[in-house]
């Protein structure tokens, strides 16, 4: 679907090693999970850093315990391979976008989970299309205070702004849920009314979310998308474009208990939007460090997916 073709991503420069996300130990023969960084910095529209995601989110992932107590489960039990990160050429969106679901293709043909560290939103459209290969009645829950519905920004169709319009096309209507919104145009959220299930408020979209998981979702493979500024600036301040009047990390690790708990068979997931150097506390990238360690223990099962 982009214009460039990546045949294969197995050469020794298509990939970047800096360090792993904390206990991501095994080999990629063994592992559940596969974690890959994404640090696509493209299209951001207003403040830059997330091409410092990844690596951020992974030093951060060592100053937490690799226990969940919520979960009662640990990461050690679990067999996780950290890839690395896609190279990416720099300035070039359809070729960064093709070398990440190039990437992406091999864990999902030999039915692993992999969890895309980001980078700015476009991200997931890759994810999402690599996905798509072995899972074509894929859904996928958005967490986001933007609808990112937008068909073009700038001119240009491609954009953190476009993204879930793009996915939208991917998957057709029906199969977006869109948890947190609370932003975009008035011709994005007519349009979220008509194709997406979209819930302003996450705790009760988690909850139907959760009910249908039990009646006509029952099996459906989930794609979860988790872009950092659901959250209320004060929790998430590292983002390009944060928007008030967001959810607390309570409320969004609910909604993720909640998901576990009633055995959504998550497939894939993202965290983007994670802009590192807007924060000089660092909490953001700590954020979405133990975001990442519950949806690995929430959402891996030990078997193929
Ligand atoms: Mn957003
Ligand atoms: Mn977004």
């Amino acid at each position: 679907m982009f214009p460039v073709e990546v045949a294969s991503m197995e050469d020794s420069g298509s990939w970047e090693r800096p360090g792993r996300f904390v206990a991501a130990e095994a080999g990629y023969e063994e592992c559940e999970w596969v974690i890959a960084g994404a640090p696509l910095e493209a299209t951001v529209s207003y403040r830059a850093g997330t091409r410092w995601g990844p690596a951020r989110i992974r030093e951060a992932s060592h100053s937490l315990e690799t226990y969940s107590p919520e979960l009662d489960r640990d990461l050690d039990e679990l067999a996780i391979c950290d890839l690395g990160d896609v190279v990416l050429p720099l300035g070039n969106v359809g070729q960064s976008l093709a070398r990440i679901e190039a990437a992406l293709r091999r864990p999902v043909r030999d039915g692993k989970r992999f969890l895309v560290l980001g980078g700015e939103h476009l991200v997931t459209l890759a994810a999402v299309n690599a996905a798509l290969a072995r899972y074509p009645d894929l859904v996928v829950v958005q967490f986001d205070a933007h609808t990112d519905l937008r068909d073009e920004y700038l001119g240009e169709p491609y954009s953190h702004a476009t993204v879930m319009r793009r996915v939208l096309d991917l998957v057709g209507p029906g199969r977006v849920w869109q948890l947190g919104v609370r932003s975009g145009l008035r011709e994005e959220f007519a349009l979220a009314r008509e194709a997406t299930r979209a819930f302003p408020d996450v705790t009760h979209g988690a909850r139907v979310l959760v009910e249908e998981l039990a009646g006509p979702l029952r099996g459906i493979p989930l794609y979860l998308t988790l872009d950092v500024d659901v959250l209320d600036p004060a929790f998430a301040p590292g983002t390009g474009t944060p928007e008030p009047g967001g959810i607390g990390f309570v409320e969004l690790h609910q909604a993720l208990l909640g998901l576990a708990r009633a055995g959504a068979r998550v497939v894939a997931a993202d965290i983007v939007e994670t802009a590192p150097p807007l924060d000089p506390s660092g909490r953001t990238e700590i954020v979405a460090a133990k975001l990442a360690r519950e949806i690995l223990l929430g959402f891996g099962r030990g078997e193929e997916v």
